[in-house]
């Protein structure tokens, strides 16, 4: 048998962080050990984190906020702990060797250095992390391609498109990409509806469990803005060649329209830890863990054109490809805030398109040359949507306390 493959799981402690910890239990258990995981990564819930850390024999360990490890009790001698906002990278800087997998599945933008130092150290990627390509595209992908590193898709919906566009021969043959989208909670509803939707309705996704800031994105179709925007840097295509369709089943994951009218589709059951194991094991194909298809269950398959007067994001993203250099970094900043806020009640789920659409309406376009400049446009399109945030919150208050003055 082979020795097994060295992984670092960046996010251990979220939705794809745990449903990686499964495809890796299970290959590990069915037949001989496949994978040996060697670091692990979070933001907070150190319990957890140590728990992985003990159950895998994992002795190098990062947490981007060790505030709560006060309460948790502490890390044994025997582990390397590396803490605060720089520390996932640090742990890849430390731990990585050429050869090795890192699966990066932190949730936005603070990914970023830690996947780009993956590559550095000679890793190849298995990238669930949408928000680095969105926002850094331009510098990880250039950087990959040179270090012969392979950036594997674990979206859904890309690991979709990679599946159909193995045996292609570029661009030349490709007359469009298309990812479907389960239409999310609010499909069918009107634009003036879907914009006073509360938290809870936003947060009740119809097919997929994920964590919250993804659910919120699914909610307002921000999520597949995302990955066309995902998809132009992964496949190397333009915004014209990229397509959503809605597929309320969530079965048919992405296709590929070739030019001679042939179209390549992958479907499986919405479950996360097929993409992820496909990422983990290609080029090989193994027994999984995930759901398998029920064809009896499966009654209709249904298409439908997006709703863009509704869900406005998508064509925003195509316009953000277009504009290129940190316009990514603009959208994806000014959405993450805006998504906190939205989750922390401080504004109307409406308001994270607004705040959106101004931050990349008002914010100057720049070139990117550096890691420094994308980290320049994030910071400055969320300290401008906290301004906003803020200034939000103070009208508010001041409209109830005229309220109640008044009542
Ligand atoms: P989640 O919120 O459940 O988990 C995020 C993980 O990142 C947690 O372990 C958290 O502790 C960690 N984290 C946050 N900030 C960090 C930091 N600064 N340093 C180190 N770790 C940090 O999110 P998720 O749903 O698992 O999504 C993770 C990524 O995968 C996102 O980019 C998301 O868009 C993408 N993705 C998720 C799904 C899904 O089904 N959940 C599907 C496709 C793509
Ligand atoms: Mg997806």
């Amino acid at each position: 048998m082979n020795q097994p493959r060295r992984v670092i799981l960046l996010g251990s402690t979220g939705s794809i962080g745990e449903s990686t910890l499964d495809v890796i239990r299970h290959m590990n258990q069915s037949d001989g050990q496949h994978f040996e995981l060697v670091g692990l990564a979070a933001g907070t819930r150190s319990e957890t984190l140590l728990s992985q850390a003990a159950e895998f024999g994992v002795d190098s360990i990062a947490l981007a906020d060790p505030s709560s490890l006060q309460n948790d009790g502490s890390v044994p001698d025997s582990h390397t702990l590396y803490s605060g906002p720089q520390s996932a990278r640090q742990l890849v800087e430390a731990v990585a060797r050429e050869g090795d997998l890192v699966v990066a599945a932190i949730v936005g933008s603070a990914g970023i250095d830690a996947v780009l130092a993956s590559i550095d150290a000679g890793c190849d990627v298995a990238l669930a992390n949408k928000e680095t390509l969105v926002a850094a595209g331009s510098l990880v992908m250039p950087r990959a391609r040179e270090r012969g590193i392979h950036l594997l898709p674990v979206d859904s919906e890309h690991s979709a498109i990679f599946q159909c566009l193995q045996g292609s021969h570029g661009e030349r043959e490709i007359e469009r990409l298309v990812i479907t989208a389960s239409g999310g909670p609010f499909r069918g509803k009107a634009r003036d509806t879907i914009r006073k939707a509360t938290r809870e309705q936003a947060l009740a996704h119809p097919t997929w469990s994920m964590g919250p800031k993804i659910t919120i994105d699914s909610a307002s179709m921000m999520n597949k803005a995302l990955e066309v925007i995902e998809a132009h840097w992964l496949f190397d295509l333009p915004a014209d060649k990229i397509d959503v369709i809605v597929h309320p089943q969530s079965i048919i994951h992405g296709f590929v329209e070739y030019v001679d009218g042939s179209v390549l589709a992958q479907m499986g059951p919405p479950d996360m830890k097929t993409p992820i194991q496909y990422a983990m094991t290609w080029p090989e194909r193994v027994d999984g863990c995930s759901r398998k298809m029920n064809w009896i269950e499966l009654r209709s398959l249904v298409f439908e054109q997006l709703d863009h007067e509704a869900f406005p994001p998508v064509q925003q993203a195509l316009e953000v490809i277009r504009k290129g250099g940190t316009a990514g970094a603009v959208f994806n900043g000014a959405n993450e805030v805006a998504v906190e806020a939205f989750l922390a009640d401080d504004i109307p789920f409406g308001g994270i398109h607004d705040l959106v659409t101004e931050a990349v309406e008002s914010i100057e376009v720049k070139e990117i040359r550096s890691l420094a400049d994308v980290e320049a446009a994030d910071t400055e399109a969320r300290a401008f949507v906290r301004e906003r945030i803020v200034r939000i919150m103070s009208d508010s208050n001041d409209i109830s306390t005229v309220g109640s003055e008044n009542g």
